[in-house]
């Protein structure tokens, strides 16, 4: 029928790359199935709307990461819910009206939140708007396994589980059956219905076209041990006797510009590319044979996808950690901390373990969920189907509404 377009907001926010590449996974997803059906806005309603600290929460992340055991405080301390209700409880009476007036601009007819700290305050302005049983609201979870707990929240309409593991948890933290929904972690469509062949790539790429290829990163910032490892990887890849490489490095160093620059004095005896920002990951990690990480999900998602079996370097503490088991008791890659046995493990996968490369790039393949990002569009698409034609959704400004929480 002519039904009128609806409205989907994305809420996400830039702490680490990987809440941005789920929502533009999702945004892609709906216009490739459901075309001018749906306007997409993906927005971080935090730094638009709000005032500090929320709309400096990506900077803040950053240096908490940067600062692990900071970060890993804060992560841990506001675990139990009574903290993080009491301290969104505050966040929200002072920010109330500018989610609203966020919530006002794009009216809404589905949220969608892939972000741990966008569940309480938009369903709380819901609630208050009385608009609950009108706008569908749905979460996707952007971790593996040990996601924190705001991510849980019993008045969702989905809540999408990237894993097992996340969707028992959520089942602990009071949610039904019926809202949750496993389909894996929304990878962007360009990545999962890409077609190709790793020698045309390699061409395109201007790469070694018979080497092995190991692709070194660090997640969207360049962190963890990159520059260490990959002069580690300088030396293991060089056969000394016979004075030749056994395989060429590729390092992609996000948007870490100091690395990739102090990579660049390097001299390096193996064919080395060093890249800042990639648009085009799905060509890179098609093109090389391993890869070595950090355990952020979106470069552990879209490595199985491409088959590569990974070596985890790093993680960060808390809502990364349960990614590194993931992996390994899947036999989908190793993790070590080291540079040096890190080197040794993809010179031995060069050259004498190669079954043991192709073992792991199996298992990776099994664990892959390349249609995760279109199964949590359609079921929405059907949730929203069977809501009958959407009325507008009546969203008025309520003059009242901040004295009511005052
Ligand atoms: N990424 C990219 N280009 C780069 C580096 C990273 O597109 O040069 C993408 C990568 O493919 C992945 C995301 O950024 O989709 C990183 O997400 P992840 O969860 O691995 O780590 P985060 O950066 O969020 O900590």
């Amino acid at each position: 029928g002519a039904e009128r377009t609806k409205n989907v907001l994305i809420l996400m926010s830039d702490t680490g790359g990987g809440h941005r590449a789920s929502a533009e996974a999702i945004r892609d997803a709906f216009q490739q199935e459901y075309g001018d059906e749906y306007r997409i806005f993906v927005k971080d309603v935090w730094k638009e709307y709000t005032g500090w600290p929320l709309n400096d929460m990506e900077r803040q992340y950053k240096f908490m990461v940067k600062h692990v055991q900071l970060w890993k405080v804060a992560f841990h301390s506001t675990s139990p819910r009574w903290i993080h209700s009491v301290y969104l409880a505050a966040i929200a009476a002072f920010y109330a009206k500018e989610v609203e007036a966020g919530l006002m601009e794009y009216k809404p007819d589905i949220i969608i939140s892939v972000h741990p700290l966008m569940q309480h305050i938009p369903l709380w302005v819901l609630k208050w708007q009385n608009l609950q049983k009108k706008v569908i609201f749905v979460t996707v979870i952007t971790d593996l396994n040990t996601c924190h707990r705001t991510w849980f929240h019993p008045s969702v309409n989905r809540l999408y589980c990237p894993s097992e593991e996340v969707a028992k948890r959520a089942l602990l933290d009071g949610l039904e059956e019926s809202q949750i929904r496993v389909f894996g972690l929304p990878i962007r469509p360009s990545f999962c219905r890409a077609v190709l062949s790793k020698d045309d790539l390699r061409v395109e790429l201007e790469m070694d076209p018979e080497l092995p290829a190991v692709l070194l990163m660090g997640g969207g910032e360049g962190m963890g041990p990159v520059k260490k490892t990959a002069k580690a990887l300088g030396e293991s890849l060089f056969d000394k006797e016979l004075e030749k490489p056994i395989g060429q490095l590729i390092i992609i160093c996000g948007r870490n510009e100091t690395l990739a620059s102090s990579l660049q004095s390097l001299d390096w005896k193996v064919p080395v590319k060093i890249r800042g920002f990639e648009k085009q990951m799905q060509k890179w990690m098609g093109a090389c044979d391993c890869i070595i990480t950090k355990a952020g999900p979106g470069t552990i998602a879209e490595a199985l996808i491409r088959g590569l079996p990974i070596i985890l370097n790093d993680y960060i503490p808390g809502q990364e950690k349960g990614n590194v088991p993931y992996v390994v008791d899947n036999e989908a890659g190793v993790f070590t901390r080291s540079p040096k046995e890190t080197a040794r493990i993809v010179a031995e996968w060069f050259s004498t373990k190669n079954d043991e490369l192709k073992r792991m790039s199996e298992n990776a393949l099994k664990l892959a969920q390349p249609d995760a990002v279109f199964d949590i569009v359609k079921d929405i698409h059907e949730i929203a189907c069977q809501r009958g034609p959407l009325a507008d959704v009546p969203y008025m400004l309520t003059s009242s509404f901040s004295s009511l929480i005052y």
